[in-house]
């Protein structure tokens, strides 16, 4: 597949562009040098302001970039507008609180002084997905440009149109030519631009495969990564939860963006007490969702990002099937129309083996596991090679303490949806990748950590 907006909704080809030539992302990277040199001088405050207009851009064009995304990727138009919103809150975060991150830390030893001072490193590459296309990069970059870096941005290629817009956004905000590039660039190319000496660190959100691919170069060459990798997120129910309020979040939790969250809810995890009634509303609130245009301010659920991750979902529950599996509501995709469309689906009973113990179904697929009681339901919990986060619902005290220890995830929720907030660090662990983003952990990840000692 080449670099094109293809609309998901109907599988028609919008707009095409053609990779930037070597020679071009030799530019590039020689403009994002330069640009380094100058910006990292820059004072805070000037930084804050130019992001503080990032977030104003962004919050009074929220309709326009909000359908640019529906329309490169189908996430529902509601969803779009949010995640407009959501990136000018990241950009007024880090406006905010980048000073304070960033001061010096003082440290009592045997120097009349010492301290540590964070400094920016230089040009940084962003690997993005495609699902969250706005946030994803604003999450990075916030933090990242406050901080002093410049940003070299290679988007997924289904998504260029937001590719490019998000650099005209920041040049119009008031940065610097060359602080933040978006490099029109397939796959094929980021091994050589990590190995660039220009480019001092990488981050990359998406699959496994990807951050495997990207960390070894990096690894070659000596440069910090981040990763943000895929998961297969826990959603656990004990007997005391509010089931209404339990079963009514897996559904959000579910269904977000189209089941297209690295964080979504992906194993339902139930108390036999309390299963088949879990399962049954479940199953009428699948069905209620609305499919269809995601331009439609009343959709629920749009299509698919690809035919491509249509096909490997409906592989992954044709398996389950194949191997003894339930299902309870779905279970194939819908043909009546264009488009990639998946119906909200549950599967239950899993024989070992079925791929509901490693894979991580990216749609809206429901995988259901009852179990005896909370030592069944962490074990269940933990035995998946990810690590992004958990969600948890008990209203036992002990329980709680219990699932926020011995959980093994970036983030544990209790009685809530796991979601990303700028007021608080974001990762995973295992396969799931490693480092945080947001938080002041976030900026502290691509800075150099100096220390000074002064006799
Ligand atoms: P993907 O195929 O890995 O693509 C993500 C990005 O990596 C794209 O820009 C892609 O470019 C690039 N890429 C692909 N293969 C690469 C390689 N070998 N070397 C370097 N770059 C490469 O992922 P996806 O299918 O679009 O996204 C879904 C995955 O992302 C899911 O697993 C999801 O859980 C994960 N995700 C994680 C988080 C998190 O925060 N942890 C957030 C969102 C999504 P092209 O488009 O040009 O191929």
């Amino acid at each position: 597949m080449g670099i094109a907006t293809i609309n998901p909704a109907t599988g028609e080809t919008l707009k095409t562009f053609d990779p930037l030539t070597d020679a071009e992302i030799e530019t590039k990277l020689a403009v994002a040098k330069r640009a380094f040199e100058q910006y990292r001088q820059t004072p805070l405050r000037q930084r804050s302001a130019w992001m503080n207009e990032a977030a104003r851009i962004l919050q009074e064009n929220k309709e326009q970039f909000g359908k640019l995304m529906t329309q490169e990727m189908g996430k529902p138009l509601k969803a779009a507008h949010a995640e407009t919103e959501k990136c000018a809150l990241v950009c007024r975060y880090y406006a905010e609180h980048a000073a304070e991150f960033l001061a010096d830390v003082p440290a009592s030893t045997d120097a009349s002084q010492s301290f540590v001072r964070y400094q920016p490193m230089g040009p940084i590459l962003a690997v993005m997905p495609w699902n969250f296309p706005f946030w994803q990069v604003f999450r990075f970059a916030a933090p990242a440009l406050m901080a002093g870096n410049v940003g070299l941005l290679k988007h997924a290629s289904n998504v260029p149109q937001c590719a490019v817009k998000i650099e005209e956004i920041f040049r119009q905000a008031g940065f610097p030519e060359g602080a933040f590039q978006t490099l029109l660039v397939g796959a094929d190319k980021v091994a050589a631009i990590v190995a660039d000496d220009r480019v001092m660190a990488a981050t990359l959100t998406g699959s496994e495969g990807a951050g495997i691919s990207l960390a070894s170069t990096a690894g070659k060459h000596l440069k910090k990564t981040v990763l943000e990798l895929g998961g297969s997120d826990p959603f656990i129910v004990l007997e005391s939860a509010d089931l209404e309020a339990a079963v009514s979040t897996a559904v959000a939790a579910r269904m977000l963006n189209n089941g297209q969250s690295c964080i979504a809810a992906k194993r339902f995890i139930v108390v036999d007490a309390i299963a088949d009634s879990f399962a049954q509303r479940l199953v009428e609130k699948f069905q209620a969702l609305k499919i269809g245009d995601p331009m439609h301010p009343d959709t629920d659920l749009g299509p698919l990002a690809t035919p491509g991750m249509l096909k490997d979902l409906d592989d992954l529950v044709q398996e389950c099937i194949a191997r003894g599996s339930k299902v309870l509501t779905g279970g194939k995709p819908l043909t009546d129309r264009p488009g990639n469309y998946y119906p909200p689906t549950i599967l239950t009973d899993f024989p070992p083996g079925t791929p509901a113990e490693s894979e991580e179904f990216f749609g809206p697929v429901a995988l259901l596991f009852r179990v005896a009681n909370i030592d069944e339901a962490i074990a269940r919990a933990n035995n998946i090679p990810y690590g992004l986060g958990a969600s948890a619902w008990t209203n036992v005290e002990e329980e709680r303490d219990r699932l926020i220890n011995e959980l093994e995830a970036g983030a544990v929720f209790i009685n809530g949806m796991v979601k990303s907030d700028p007021r608080l660090p974001f990762g995973g662990i295992k396969r799931s990748g490693y480092g945080r983003e947001l938080g002041i952990q976030g900026i502290h990840e691509f800075v150099n950590i100096k220390t000074v000692w002064v006799k």
